[in-house]
């Protein structure tokens, strides 16, 4: 735990903005079971204070990407139902099995390493089936499908947990892949003898209850991340960066700042240099484009974003807000996360999975 007097930021995380984004996406699924994706340390947000949190609101059902991060959110949650959407690697599945965990088989091989581990335990361990339906990544392909439709035998021995898939373009409505997905979905359902079905993500659950089935899978919407993009935003900021400034400069000669002499004051200015840099996941995409806040002041980054600094110019900003140790909003209420991510040309994901170990992290709005 990096302190707040020696760290270069202070990250906030909002635990009960959190807990309502997911309660929100629970009730727009009326009924169906919502679960948290917690995948990526929660997305960057850290896997227990998270998970705790959501499991306080009442999810039961998480996901994680590896069996590492089932492992830890195990000893987080002793009672919570964990699926592994990487599925099985080969000599993994006592593992699984010592913690309880989920696999998402993704492949006839895995489903069969699976039913033979059943088999020498003699126990019929959970596991999900992921079908794959336009998104050439994980999960079977048609011809396994129809492999297994034929001999549904492969499944005995295991117990039934979920048939899924995943969308791949469901953060664009109007997308003929949307519907194309639901339909090779559905007819998957008729010919395979799973009775809990799951397709959406946070974008997925928007689309419409075609799309939520039995359980859906929100990750990104839960984190404050818009899962409309474009549109307005309907999730509550979960995430705030507030970089420290180091020391504060007049320029009042024609120079440059930074690496490569990128830019060029004209005239007096303020610039501040603040203790954030690539290596804290603030991208080197946003170097002479993105921005702080001190309030409602922008304070635009001048220069290329160095690995531990960055500058900005804050010549509008009163020089009481603008001293060493002052905070400038790096991620807040007046540059959001996706504002952040499009400026950097990248989504709202990579921001909040690239947030940096280096910062100071307080945790409000807790229930404990
Ligand atoms: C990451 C992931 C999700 C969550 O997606 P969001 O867009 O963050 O809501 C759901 N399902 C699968 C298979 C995933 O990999």
């Amino acid at each position: 735990m990096v302190s707040e007097a020696s760290s270069g930021a202070v990250l906030t995380i909002d635990l009960a903005a959190l807990r309502a984004n997911w309660q929100s996406l629970r009730d727009r699924l009326k009924g169906a079971e919502c679960t948290g994706v917690v995948k990526a340390d929660a997305y960057g947000l850290g896997l227990e204070p998270v998970a705790k949190t959501l499991a306080g609101a009442g999810c039961r059902v998480f996901f994680v990407a590896h069996l590492d991060e089932g492992v830890a959110l195990r000893a987080a949650l002793p009672k919570a139902e964990i699926h592994v959407l990487n599925g099985l690697l080969p000599g993994t599945a006592a593992e699984f099995a010592a913690h309880r965990l989920i696999p998402v088989l993704n492949s006839l091989g895995t489903i069969d390493e699976w039913r033979a581990f059943c088999r020498t335990r003699q126990s019929a361990l959970a596991a999900d089936i992921h079908v794959d339906t336009g998104m050439s990544r994980l999960g079977l392909p048609p011809d396994e499908v129809t492999a297994l439709a034929a001999e549904p035998a492969r499944l005995d021995g295991m117990a039934p947990g979920y048939l899924m898939s995943h969308l791949a373009c469901a953060d664009e409505p109007d997308h003929p892949m949307n519907r194309q997905q639901l339909a090779a979905f559905v007819a998957v359902r008729r010919r395979l003898p799973l009775t809990r079905a799951s397709l959406a993500n946070s974008a997925g659950i928007f689309l419409g209850s075609d799309y939520h089935f039995d359980v859906a899978r929100p990750g990104i919407a839960v984190y404050g991340g818009n899962p409309l993009p474009g549109g307005p935003n309907p999730m509550a900021q979960v995430v705030r960066l507030q970089g420290k400034i180091l020391q504060v400069r007049g320029v009042d000669t024609p120079q440059t700042v930074g690496y490569g002499a990128t830019h060029r004051f004209a005239g007096p200015a303020r610039i501040a240099t603040v203790a954030v840099g690539y290596a804290d996941g603030f991208l080197r995409s946003l170097g002479n484009a993105g921005c702080g806040f001190v309030g409602d002041i922008r304070t635009p980054v001048v220069g290329r974003v160095s690995m531990d600094l960055i500058t900005l110019d804050v010549t509008s900003v009163p020089e009481a807000e603008s001293r060493p140790g002052c905070l400038i909003d790096l991620i807040g209420p007046q540059n959001d996360v996706d504002a952040v991510a499009a400026t950097a040309a990248t989504i709202s994901y990579e921001i909040l999975t690239g947030l940096s170990r280096r910062y100071h992290r307080r945790y409000v709005g807790g229930t404990e």
